[in-house]
């Protein structure tokens, strides 16, 4: 592909079928990268297998289709790619930024989600451990970059989250990894998704940059919250996109997202919603804010 092609991507985890959250972040990364002319790939996140749903990615797949988001090429499946994640380790390891850690779950409970570097220059064997990076001092951890909606965002990794974890005692690699290298891999330059993932992102950027990989664009969405003040999502039970609303789901997430969309436009056809939706498409309309309310029906 060519460097200057540009690729965007909708990531869903098959832990059930898609809600009304996941459809505005599926609709907003397909318009977003529609209107640059680009393509749009679907990744699925199926790296954790105690939370998958059976069937569910399926599902996920036929309600895209159905909502005429279309995705280009071939869904890479991330159960697939763990040869391209333990060989990102093995880069790591080479340049002696990771270590084993053997902390169990109580102890990791009393330091309040901050790794404090306990396991870092204890040379640990690999056996029931995890892989840690080590992210550096104060100013190498510190990662800031703009967001195309959420403006200028800055962590400190020393001090806001410590040296994380890679590959967890289980054997399983982390989210954080895996979407490292799957960017990469599949050359993604514009990144759009949920602000729950905010914080997430200056990790990515560290480790990004210890493997050499470009850096991507950001956008963080805002995420649509139940009555509970919750984000949608199947662990709060958030409510399935029932079939045959397609064109309805499409307006009311175009809605949502202050895009604007004449009234007329809620009668006509996907196709032509999604027409509109990439015509029109404006990240400056869509609110700065973490959360907002989902509507009410969907
Ligand atoms: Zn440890």
């Amino acid at each position: 592909m060519s460097a200057l092609s540009n690729i965007g991507r909708f990531a869903p985890s098959p832990t059930g079928p898609l809600h009304f959250g996941s459809l505005v972040s599926a609709l907003a990364s397909y318009l977003d990268i529609k209107k640059r002319r680009g393509q749009w790939l679907v990744r699925v996140e199926d790296i954790d297998p105690p939370r998958e749903v059976p069937g569910a990615s399926a599902t996920i797949l036929q309600q895209l289709d159905a909502h005429g988001l279309h995705w280009d090429g071939d869904v890479l499946y991330q159960s697939e790619r763990l040869p391209d994640y333990l060989a990102a380790l093995e880069q790591l390891a080479h340049k002696d930024l990771t270590y084993y850690c053997t902390c169990n779950r109580q102890r990791m409970q009393t330091l309040g989600g901050i790794y404090d570097g306990h396991c870092r220059d204890l040379q640990l064997a690999d056996k029931d451990s995890a892989i840690r990076l080590n992210v550096g001092d104060t100013d190498r951890g510190h990662q800031q970059f703009t967001d195309l909606i959420m403006g200028d965002y800055q962590q400190s990794l020393r001090t806001e989250v410590g040296d994380f974890a890679l590959r967890r005692r289980d054997g399983l690699f982390s989210y954080q990894l895996a979407v490292v290298v799957d960017d990469h891999y599949q050359g993604i330059t514009h990144i759009v998704r949920g602000s729950d993932l905010l914080d997430s992102t200056p990790r990515q950027l560290y480790l990004q940059q210890c493997l050499g990989y470009q850096r991507p664009e950001y956008m963080h969405l805002p995420v649509a919250l139940n009555t509970d003040g919750q984000k949608l999502s199947k662990q709060n039970h958030a409510a399935a996109l029932a079939p045959g609303n397609e064109a309805h789901n499409l307006y009311t997430a175009l809605v949502w997202l202050q895009q604007q969309p004449p009234a007329e436009l809620a009668y006509l056809s996907v196709s032509e919603i999604l027409g509109w939706g990439i015509t029109n498409w404006a990240i400056s309309k869509i609110p700065s804010t973490m959360g907002m309310s989902a509507p009410d029906r969907f």
